[in-house]
């Protein structure tokens, strides 16, 4: 199941034209979605993520025309916005049980098999029953992860994961990342060249809304 954009333009009601005519192709596997502050790459996830509405443009997840089907995508998704609020007070398993019962688990024995297997895939099982108000910026985002794994999603969106995390957790945290794409489509978002380098096999960049470079990161990258 492949990712396909295709024209995508948008531009916000202040004028900026945030993405001018954007076409990709996404396959299963990691990309990298490389630009600076300001390039469109927010946009261009949040418009995947059916958060919201390009101007003209359309974007199809194998079969499924996205822009037109948000119940389906969101059922396919798991999305890591680039802040996202935690109710502090609450511990990991008790976050991670509130989510897979949104994805629709129900069933309470169920729900604690899906929960215990997310906090070892991320690596948080030693601190499951700790308030998340406590946690380091490189636990948050494994926590984010294991939010956006909660649906068993095909496809998932990371906006700037690593910014703020020391070399230790940013190295653990894209280590995870890479383990998750061997299954999904994984689109990591960043302005950071190391982090495409290192694990994606496919990339673009990303410049004042128009996709500059797409292709495999030794090519693209090629004196970077
Ligand atoms: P990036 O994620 O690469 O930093 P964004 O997609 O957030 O880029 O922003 C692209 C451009 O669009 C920037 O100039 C930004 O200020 C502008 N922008 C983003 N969101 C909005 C919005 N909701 N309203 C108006 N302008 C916006
Ligand atoms: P990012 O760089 O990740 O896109 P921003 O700080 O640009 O983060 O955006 C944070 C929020 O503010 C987003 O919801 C975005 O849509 C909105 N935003 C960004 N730029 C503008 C802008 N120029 N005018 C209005 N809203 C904006």
């Amino acid at each position: 199941m492949q990712l396909e954009i295709r024209h995508l333009s948008k531009t916000y009601p202040n004028g900026v034209r945030a993405l001018d005519d954007v076409s990709l192709s996404i396959p299963p596997g990691m990309f990298g979605l490389l630009g600076p502050n300001g390039a469109g790459k927010s946009s261009l996830m949040r418009t995947i993520a059916t958060l919201q509405q390009p101007d003209t443009g359309t974007i199809t997840l194998g079969d499924l025309d996205v822009l037109k089907s948000a119940d389906a995508v969101r059922r396919l998704l798991g999305y890591l916005p680039q802040e996202f609020g935690l109710y502090p007070n609450l511990s990991a398993e008790m976050v991670l049980d509130h989510f897979a019962t949104l994805k629709g688990l129900t069933e309470s024995k169920a729900r604690r098999r899906v929960v215990d297997a997310l906090l070892e895939q991320v690596n948080l099982a030693d601190a499951r029953k700790k308030a998340v108000g406590g946690f380091s910026g490189g636990m948050k985002q494994r926590l984010g992860i294991a939010i956006a794994l909660a649906g068993d999603p095909r496809l998932i969106i990371v906006d700037e994961p690593t910014a703020g995390l020391d070399p230790s957790e940013r190295y653990r945290f894209l280590n995870l990342l890479a383990e998750i794409g061997q299954e999904r489509i994984v689109i990591l978002s960043t302005h950071i060249v190391d982090d495409v380098r290192e694990l994606c096999p496919r990339m673009a960049i990303i410049n004042r809304g128009r996709v500059v470079l797409a292709g495999e990161p030794t090519q693209v990258l090629a004196g970077v």
